[in-house]
């Protein structure tokens, strides 16, 4: 597919330059010989960086939506192959600045005329709503509402938004949920490669968490490392879903700052909305099932029971 200068071949090649979505292709050796403007836009990656690797190979780093890395099992990619069926399906890319992005993407296989396989062409579509939804909510309050260093809304945003929601919430129907997300061990990260390097990393899991929500969800920093993200119309089993995806992007990122690679994880409470709820009670019971999770071990999602202190884990672990 990379151009050698015939006429068909630069067709070929101004088609795949202009499509939107992101198009690689790979060999039967998952080795990497095309990648699109879009595929550079969507990853970070430019085409020098990617082209003539193999895709195992530690830089795109799919995982699925449990977390479960799939360079070396389960690659889909690899399914087409084998399976020499077509397959669609949601992985995580971790991008170049280390933050996990939600794509849906569709492979099949590539033939010779005579019908010999010769690869695999990748279509991705970037599968994360959070961004647009946000930048919609803030822009009617303009800066004053927006955290300037991880671009999410600050406080006083989640502040008026949640209360916003809790007015919603007394009619019937499914009110949703809040997690309140803690990182762990960040004065670790602050002592250890210096506060610049935290403010990115601090970047690095919002862009994350942002990527991994749904259309109507929000997230707001509440201050320092803490971040309450409101989930719509959820039941707690839906919640928990999201929840633990979060934990396992977050758990998943890296971030490369002057040479040190930096991974962090975080602590979630989560508590579904009940009708008499105010912005204070539910705060208070998603912030004290995120301090279950830190006593429980850190890494790991807590669910505050409605109306109650109990608390149950879910499960943590890092991936890949
Ligand atoms: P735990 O797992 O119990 O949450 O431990 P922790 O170290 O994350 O919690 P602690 O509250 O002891 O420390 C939070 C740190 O976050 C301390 C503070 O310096 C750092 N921090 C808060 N805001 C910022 C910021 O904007 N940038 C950077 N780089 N650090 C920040
Ligand atoms: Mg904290
Ligand atoms: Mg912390």
């Amino acid at each position: 597919m990379s151009g050698n200068g015939s006429g068909s071949n630069d067709f070929y090649r101004s088609l795949l330059d202009s499509v939107s979505n992101d198009v690689h292709f790979v060999d039967k050796d998952r080795r990497i010989s095309d990648w699109n403007p879009a595929a550079e836009t969507i990853s970070g990656y430019r085409t020098v960086e990617i082209v003539g690797h193999r895709c195992p190979e530690g830089r795109l780093l799919h995982c699925d939506a449990t977390g479960k890395a799939l360079c070396h099992e389960g690659c889909p990619l690899e399914a087409v192959l084998t399976g020499n069926q077509p397959e669609t399906c949601e992985v995580f890319l971790r991008c170049r600045n280390g933050s996990r992005v939600p794509l849906i993407i569709s492979a099949s296989l590539v033939r010779k005329e005579e019908g010999l396989v010769i690869g695999v062409a990748e279509v991705f579509r970037d599968n994360s709503y959070a961004v647009s939804a946000m930048e919609e909510a803030l822009r009617p309050g303009g800066d004053a509402y927006l955290d300037s260093l991880t671009e999410v809304g600050n406080r006083r945003f989640a502040e008026i938004r949640v209360q916003q929601v809790l007015e919603l919430a007394r009619s019937p129907g499914r009110p949703g949920a809040l997690l309140f997300v803690d990182i762990d061990d960040f004065k670790h990260v602050n002592d250890t490669y210096g506060h610049n390097a935290g403010d990115q990393v601090l970047r690095t899991v919002t862009r994350t968490l942002r990527q991994g929500l749904r259309r109507d969800d929000l997230i707001g920093r509440w201050g320092g490392e803490e971040f309450v993200v409101y989930l719509a119309g959820v039941d707690t089993a839906e919640m928990i879903d999201v929840a633990e995806r979060c934990r396992m992007l977050v758990a998943s990122s890296l971030c490369s700052i002057a040479g040190n690679t930096i991974a962090v994880t975080c602590s979630i409470g989560a508590a579904t909305i009940v009708q008499k709820d105010t912005l204070e009670s539910l705060v208070a019971r998603a912030d004290a099932a995120m301090y279950q999770a830190k006593r429980q071990g850190r890494n790991q999602v807590c669910v505050a029971g409605a109306g109650e202190r109990a608390t149950v884990a879910i499960h943590g672990g890092r991936a890949g």
